[in-house]
């Protein structure tokens, strides 16, 4: 094999490496349904010794959790602005067809409910943490 060959196949081997790096970085899939993973709906959920488990909705995760044991983290995002924030801090709407939402702030949830004939709901996700109520304790703001 010429010093050549086997700089080309190095190369391929790199370029291979690396696009499958990306493939497997964009093209997330929710472990409940499949679906692709939207970053304005998503829920981000730390499990202990599994580490980050993405899902593409709030629904989703609510079907998800009661089967995970060890969540230490979820991390939903603000439906408005795509912000993540933890999900003991968002509020969250009901709509008519049981589909929930997210939002970092009140008032955004509570247009968003008057405007679509929806309700505002406590939050479904947190009580399926390993220890919510430490977490309750520990939050300052
Ligand atoms: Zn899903």
């Amino acid at each position: 094999m010429t010093g050549r060959a086997i700089l080309a196949g190095l190369a391929a081997v790199f370029v291979a490496g690396i696009s499958q790096f990306f493939t497997s970085d964009e093209a997330r899939e929710c472990v409940q349904d499949g679906l692709a993973v939207q970053r304005a709906r998503s829920v981000v959920v730390t499990c202990q010794g599994r580490g980050e488990v993405r899902l593409c909705s709030v629904d989703c995760a609510m079907q998800w959790l009661p089967h995970e044991n060890g969540v230490t983290e979820i991390v939903v995002h603000d439906e408005q602005t795509g912000e993540p924030l933890a999900a003991h801090r968002a509020h969250y709407v009901e709509t008519s067809n049981q589909r929930l939402h997210a939002f970092s702030r009140w008032t955004d949830a509570h247009d968003f409910a008057e405007r679509s004939a929806a309700r505002v709901v406590p939050d479904p996700l947190t009580p399926w943490m390993r220890d919510p109520t430490k977490l309750e304790r520990t939050s300052q703001d």
